[in-house]
């Protein structure tokens, strides 16, 4: 199977949930603003290290933002706090460009992204036997004549880039973040994202890095009087740098690389054998109710219209790409791209996505 950090960590904190997202691609119609800030901040500090264009890059941002928000239901009341959103955002990718300027690390590669086979974990493969073989049961596939179901398990990732400071090479990760307690920095040295992106990139392009250089772009709020009512709102022009190299060794690598192996399996079990199940302990991670609370309480069924379908990742494109199928999505995007071409008098050219890029 192909699984990716963030897949892999849904499934270790609820299965239901993960399954609510992985399998039956539900989004709620309003989408988490630390996503989308998170988001669009990306998108301008990628642009600012591809161009050194501030103006481009704050634009992206604002831009990225407003299409998010735009699929998203928003009540006129939260317009407001959408706005700071986008401002706040606007004032990091400008700070961060600034910090860029004067920064005492060398980009390498801005992005690194992959998905690279786990040796020794070939295996009759679940999710790559349905999709090859869909009217086949998987229990009558004897793997001798349908040798593409055999797969190993891989591990998809994306980096924010490859850099050198003082002459050490480490991996770039930017965290927007609300809060900067001493557990925001120790919760790194064990975490499977730092280990699992030294691994794939080592994978992927044969470097091995240092560790991961943290850099946390720290939100403020200001607390206000709203009718009455004290609460704390964001700060937009308030941005706060810092960071922090965590190191990681060839054994903390290799330990990623074994307990990967275990979730993966883990993973591929539970969904072949409809093995899922909650962990109510869970509904209230990072201080906001889970999406699918409500379902939940009402035994999975679902209201007409509650939901709206998620669209496919780049886990899904990976399936395609690995397998050597057609990629239903690029198929929709070809099309569109043809009639409107076709339009034109002008010819149409596809082409596929490379297992392992780097840009
Ligand atoms: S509401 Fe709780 S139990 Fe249900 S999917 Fe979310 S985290 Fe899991």
């Amino acid at each position: 199977m192909i699984l990716n950090i963030s897949r892999g960590k849904n499934f270790q904190e609820c299965r239901q949930k993960s399954f609510n997202w992985d399998e039956l691609r539900l989004q709620t119609w309003r989408e988490s603003d630390p996503l989308i800030v998170g988001e669009g901040y990306h998108l301008g500090s990628e642009v600012v290290s591809q161009t050194a264009d501030v103006n481009e890059a704050m634009d992206a941002t604002e831009k990225r933002m407003r299409e998010r928000y735009s699929k998203s239901l928003i009540l006129p009341e939260e317009q407001p706090d959408i706005e700071r959103n986008i401002l706040w955002a606007r004032h990091a990718v400008a700070q961060w460009a600034e910090n860029y300027d004067r920064a005492d690390f060398r980009v390498l590669m801005p992005e690194v992204k992959g998905c690279v086979p786990i040796p020794g974990t070939e295996h009759h493969c679940w999710f790559a036997h349905r999709l090859l073989y869909p009217n086949l049961p998987f229990e009558e596939c004897d793997g001798s004549s349908n040798v593409a179901c055999w797969q190993p398990h891989y591990l998809a990732f994306k980096t924010d880039g490859i850099i050198e400071m003082y002459k050490v090479i480490y991996l770039l990760e930017q965290k927007t973040t609300a809060k900067l307690g001493n557990d925001f920095w120790i919760k790194f040295q064990l975490d499977a994202q730092v280990r699992g992106y030294c691994y794939g990139v080592w994978k992927a392009t044969g470097i091995i890095v240092s560790g991961v250089l943290i850099n946390a772009i720290v939100k403020h709020s200001k607390q206000i009087t709203l009718n009455g009512v004290k609460k704390y709102q964001l700060d937009p022009t308030n941005v706060g740098f810092e960071r922090e190299p965590i190191l990681v060794t060839m054994k903390d690598m290799l330990d990623f690389e074994k307990e990967f192996v275990q979730l993966a399996n883990d993973y591929e079990l539970a969904y072949r054998t409809n093995n899922i199940y909650k962990n109510t302990g869970a509904c209230f991670h990072y201080n906001r109710k889970c999406e699918y609370f409500d379902l939940c309480k009402r035994d999975q069924q679902q209201l007409e219209g509650e939901f709206k379908p998620r669209e496919a990742d780049y886990v899904q494109d990976h399936y395609y790409t690995v397998l050597g199928l057609p990629n239903p999505k690029e198929a929709t995007c070809s099309a569109t791209t043809k009639d409107a071409e076709l339009e034109e008098n002008s010819q149409t050219t596809t082409s596929s996505a490379p297992t392992v890029e780097k840009s």
